[in-house]
């Protein structure tokens, strides 16, 4: 099928909630796309941080097949071995102890916003279910992570919203410890904000609210969905900042594309989840735990979490040199999570670099957001901010 032939049949038979779009991809290697009029792309938005390894590596794919070919699911009334090894994997690379899995982020969270409410009232303190969660967060898309993302946007016609979530600015410890009371159980954050504009906390946030979810008895979790898999330079984003959640969510790189969750805690806190409390069908089945294992051994045996600070620093070097030339105001960012900040709309400059055969993403109207795979190489850095500065010129 052609591009329009494929866009016609999915505006006729699937629901609008993603709006009109020029592009379907049919095949992808390594950093590579192709569209279905065979046009090839790099991939530097990386399905949205989910193809840390890039497209179709060999060990996960391999991985896949084997796996299919042997069990696909089986439900978690039995115990699954690729998932306990997993399981084993995240909590031997992390200071957590033990593991449950979903199917998606928003999963993950709500898992984790159950068990702060259930671990609150385990603990006596039975009227504590307030989460505070940060302006411009993003947690996901059910009616609980909408509401534990504190953009009104994201709200508009669900009304109404669930109860128990309080919001204060990014980045504010002072307004954070202001709206902590006997209701609070716990305090929600991404260790940096991508979806909300590469929002990168001044040193000291997080230990800050480390230090106050301690004094106040409260979880601090963490929502790693986009920072976890080695994309700061660490496996888990809260590495490199030497600040230690109770709980952490993650998705996203975890499955290199199959659809998988996870939340982690300390087993005194996981251990609030008793038999019966929660559940999912799906949740870390045999093949999307295959999968899941293969991409955590694969990130960590090549030592990915190094190669994204590196090709980060290159790539927010290289566009740094634009900035000069163009209505550039900053690039900001951590490891291969990456902003480059313009002084104008970027939406027209996302759309330039997709005809030049770059995806990325415009956020907030104003970002081009890079999320590569954390296995590139400096040549494909080098193409990438080639054809930024080729889209800039066309346009500026
Ligand atoms: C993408 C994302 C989510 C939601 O994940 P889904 O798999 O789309 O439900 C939650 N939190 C953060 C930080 C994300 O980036």
């Amino acid at each position: 099928m052609t591009t329009a032939e494929i866009k016609e049949m999915a505006t006729e038979y699937i629901i609008n909630t993603y709006g009109d779009r020029s592009l379907a991809f049919v095949k992808g290697e390594g950093p590579y796309l192709w569209d279905a009029d065979g046009k090839k792309y790099l991939d530097f938005l990386g399905g949205l941080a989910v193809n840390g390894l890039g497209h179709c590596h060999p060990k996960v794919v391999a991985a896949i097949r084997e796996q299919a070919g042997k069990l696909l699911h089986t439900s978690n009334l039995y115990y699954i071995q690729p998932q306990a090894e997993l399981a084993k994997l995240l909590i031997d690379n992390s200071d957590m102890d033990q593991s449950f899995f979903c199917n998606s982020g928003a999963e993950a969270n709500e898992a984790a916003i159950k068990l702060a409410r259930k671990y609150a009232k385990d603990s006596g303190r039975t009227d504590a279910y307030e989460i505070i969660t940060m302006e411009n967060s993003f947690h996901g898309r059910t009616m609980a992570t909408i509401t534990a993302t504190a953009q009104t946007k994201y709200h508009v016609g669900f009304e109404p919203m669930l109860e128990g979530f309080k919001y204060v600015p990014f980045d504010d410890l002072e307004a954070t410890e202001a709206a902590i009371s006997e209701k609070t159980c716990a305090i929600l954050v991404e260790p940096i904000q991508s979806e909300g504009g590469v929002n990168i906390p001044t040193d000291g946030y997080l230990q800050g609210l480390r230090d106050l979810c301690d004094t106040h008895n409260l979880l601090l979790i963490f929502d790693e969905v986009q920072t976890a898999m080695g994309r700061l330079g660490t496996f888990f984003g809260y590495q490199g900042y030497g600040v230690v959640p109770d709980v952490i969510t993650m998705a996203k790189a975890l499955g290199s594309g199959v659809p998988i969750g996870a939340m982690l805690a300390k087993r005194h806190i996981a251990e609030s989840f008793v038999p019966g409390t929660h559940a999912a069908t799906f949740g870390g089945n045999p093949l999307v735990t295959a999968a899941a294992a293969t991409t955590v051994r694969t990130i960590l045996e090549e030592n990915l979490a190094v190669n994204a600070v590196k090709m980060g620093n290159y790539l927010a070097g290289g566009l740094m040199e634009l900035k000069g030339k163009y209505p550039i105001k900053e690039v900001r960012g951590k490891g291969l999570l990456c902003g480059l900040v313009m002084e104008v709309d970027a939406k027209p400059l996302a759309a330039k670099c997709i005809e030049n055969g770059l995806v990325t993403i415009c956020t907030n109207d104003y970002i081009l957001r890079f999320l590569p795979p954390l296995n590139i190489n400096a040549g494909h850095v080098e193409e990438a901010v080639n054809i930024v500065e080729k889209s800039m010129s066309e346009i500026f």
